[in-house]
């Protein structure tokens, strides 16, 4: 089947290459010069891997990394960074970002071998996952919804299910009461992060083994919650 790739880059000279030499290869390709645009692209063409510039008009290409993970989208990103700045290279795979390419590219065939390697290996991963997400003794699958502890499915509300989704896609990352109403709640209660304390209590009461002493969901004094990997 015909894999797809979308290029969100703004510099055309830079499309018109990837653009001509991807299509020779046999992928379909789509292009947005905008980051916003290309965070749109990606949830509606679902594409087999994502090229990402980083400096873009609209939102840069860590944001927009960032983005797609939050939204749970396992899709291999390929960040392309100027040479040399390998700041941007650390930052873009802490985001999330699989790989990186430097331009001007020194070679064609390198950028392949990497796109093929990257389709491949995500390839494996979600056949062999379907969507699951597996973080300490908790299976949770993306896909049906359900979460399993020890082989035994959780009843969980709509909000303690998604509040459980974004960790488990989001894991040892620390995340304010005001972030998670932000990301989790999309606001609906603003002003009472008390309900985030709450559905974390419930959660840790279905999810943990000792409620009292989470080892999955913690609790960053001060700061707020994350949830443990290992
Ligand atoms: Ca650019």
């Amino acid at each position: 089947m015909q894999k797809t790739i979308l290029i969100i880059e703004d510099e055309l000279t830079i499309v018109d290459i990837l653009k001509f030499h991807l299509e020779r290869e046999g992928y379909a390709v789509h292009s947005s010069g905008n980051g916003l645009k290309g965070l749109r692209m990606a949830a509606e063409l679902n594409p087999d891997l994502i090229l990402l510039d980083i400096m873009l008009p609209g939102i840069d290409g860590f944001e927009v990394c960032k983005r797609i993970r939050e939204q749970g989208s396992q899709v291999p990103v390929i960040m392309i960074t100027a040479r040399q700045e390998e700041s941007d290279k650390v930052l873009g795979l802490e985001l999330g970002a699989d790989d990186y390419v430097t331009k001007p590219f020194a070679s064609l065939k390198e950028l392949s071998a990497r796109i093929k390697a990257n389709i491949r290996r995500n390839a494996a991963l979600s056949a062999s996952d379907d969507g699951a997400l597996k973080r300490g003794n908790l299976v949770i699958n993306t896909n049906s919804m359900e979460v399993k502890k020890d082989g035994k499915t959780l009843e969980l509300s709509q909000k303690e299910y998604d509040l459980l989704a974004f960790f488990a896609k989001n894991p040892n990352r620390v995340f304010t009461r005001e972030e998670l109403m932000e990301k989790v709640w999309n606001y609906e209660y603003y002003g009472d992060a008390r309900t985030v304390d709450v559905t974390i209590r419930r959660l840790r009461e279905k999810a943990e083994d000792n409620p009292a002493e989470p080892k999955l969901i913690l609790t960053k004094r001060g700061t707020g919650y994350l949830l443990s990997d290992g």
